[in-house]
């Protein structure tokens, strides 16, 4: 159909519906020969996306799914732009070295407005260069120490799978701590057992995938402080801080976990999650100079001189950084603060409602202190309520509601979590609307009994966890 020539009748009446081209199914795997007119394809490619859940009741996502129409405009105006080209988009590159000192500030740097750091695409690429600066700088003190450098690790908790791409892509070992029923997370004693020389850093991460919660990195600094004391083993630590590090700064500023603590050397968050950026921006932050080591950096033209680059991707969009320090100017702390503070206070009533609908256990109640703005549940150990949590969650995909359900990682896989992130964008009044929906969802899973719940493998899980092969659920 789309090989034909066009029906001249529908440029002049201007039909969409009703033209040729939208009576017939449009070749999907092919290129068609000629185009069609642009409201048709237009109107084709937006009727094919009507499939997408709707993002804002994307609870299941970490990422800013709320974006106001200055943002839009600032991103339409820099559409064009390649934040590489720091010569010819100047003005890009200063906005982006403002937000790196902004962060290096925010996150207490003994040197802020020096300090080296760069945006990346999100935190996974920023997680790569801050493993890739302490590979560096590990190997060369073992070079000069006249050992061998062909066993580089890393000790982590239950790390996002950006951490085992990096242990995978960059021949790493990833020695992740397993977790356990009460113990969720990484403890002092626990990543002590398993360094070593070999050992590159150790990576908390503030704000866990799995269990939202804060790795205790005081503590685990603290540990790590007494090894090199007693055996001369100095190891440095880099925070995962993908959503913490821009919740922590406003909403618990006596929060120690940054560069308050001189053995983390390197930080990163991702602005399009608790940043409040749209997609496409994170964030990595190195305690001072000599923690990037000079061998990773490339230099590019910057207003007749060069500038230090470090990163994975050449050509990169501009916007979302430009956003970011929109956000930055148009929030301010006091803005980041009460954005964030709303995400705990509908977790918590969110957190106090569930126990009355059903047989769950809270597992993290949105308490500011110990994790980021968000809620989790399970079924209570030994109940049967006659549906899983994969199933509750299929339910209330039929209101658009994307809730995540999950088994946590290996050693509890049988422990299945219901998981809801609280984003900008998500009102107390939703909050109402999504209770009462899960209440409808109950009544109609105790009515009409699952026979065959669904399994791990078949839930919608919405996890983000993205699995290597072995470690899919069966
Ligand atoms: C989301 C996340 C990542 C990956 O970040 P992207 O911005 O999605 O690339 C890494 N670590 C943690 C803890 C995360 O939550």
């Amino acid at each position: 159909m789309l090989d034909k020539p066009k029906n001249t009748r529908d440029d002049i009446e201007g039909l969409i519906y009703g033209s040729v081209a939208t009576d017939i199914s449009v070749p999907k795997l092919r290129m068609p020969e000629s185009g069609l007119r642009s409201d048709i394809a237009h109107a084709l490619v937006r009727d094919e996306l009507f499939l997408d859940g709707n993002a804002r009741q994307n609870l299941a996502t970490f990422c800013q799914t709320y974006l106001n129409d200055d943002i839009h405009h600032l991103m339409d105006m820099s559409i064009d732009k390649n934040m590489i080209d720091k010569d010819e988009y100047p003005a890009t590159a200063e906005l982006e070295n403002r937000c790196v000192h902004i962060l290096a500030d925010l996150w207490h740097s003994p040197e802020p407005t020096t300090t080296p750091g760069c945006s990346t695409t999100g935190s996974s690429e920023a997680c790569m260069l801050g493993g890739l600066a302490l590979k560096h700088k590990w190997r060369d003190r073992m070079r000069a120490a006249g050992k061998p450098t062909d066993k580089p690790n890393i000790v982590t908790g239950p790390v996002q799978v950006c951490w085992h791409k990096f242990a995978r892509y960059f021949d790493v070992e990833l020695r992740e701590i397993p977790l356990e029923r009460g113990r969720l997370g990484m403890t002092p004693e626990e990543a002590l057992k398993r360094v070593d020389e070999n050992t590159i850093g150790v990576m908390p991460t503030f704000g866990v995938t799995f269990t939202c919660q804060y790795e205790p990195v005081a503590e685990v600094a603290q540990a790590l402080d007494r090894l090199a004391r007693d055996q001369g083993l100095d190891i440095p630590i880099h925070v995962d801080g993908a959503s913490g590090g821009f919740v922590a700064p406003f909403v618990e500023p006596d929060l120690i976990w940054d560069f308050r603590i001189p053995r983390v050397r390197s930080i990163n968050a991702s602005g399009h999650k608790y940043g409040l950026a749209p997609l496409g921006v994170g964030w990595v932050v190195w305690r001072e100079k000599s923690d990037l080591p000079e061998d990773l950096i490339f230099y590019v033209n910057y207003l007749g001189g060069n500038m230090p680059t470090f990163a994975l991707n050449f050509s990169r969009p501009g916007g979302q950084i430009i956003s970011q320090y929109y956000l930055f100017l148009r929030l301010g702390r006091e803005g980041y603060r009460r954005i964030q503070q709303n995400g705990y206070d509908t977790a918590q009533f969110i957190a106090a409602e569930m126990p009355k609908l059903g047989p769950f256990e809270i597992l993290f109640d949105g308490d500011s202190r110990k994790g980021i703005p968000a809620v989790s549940w399970t079924i209570k150990a030994g109940s049967n309520p006659g549906y899983t949590l994969f199933d509750l969650s299929e339910r209330l995909r039929m209101r658009g509601w994307q809730v995540a359900a999950y088994t946590m990682l290996p050693n509890i896989a049988d422990l299945v979590v219901m998981r809801l992130l609280m984003r900008n964008g998500f009102s107390r009044d939703m909050a109402d609307m999504l209770v009462e929906d899960i209440r409808r969802s109950i009544s109609h899973l105790k009515k009409h009994p699952v026979t065959t719940p669904l399994t791990p493998a078949e839930g919608t899980t919405f996890t983000h966890h993205a699995l290597p092969k072995e470690k899919l659920p069966t």
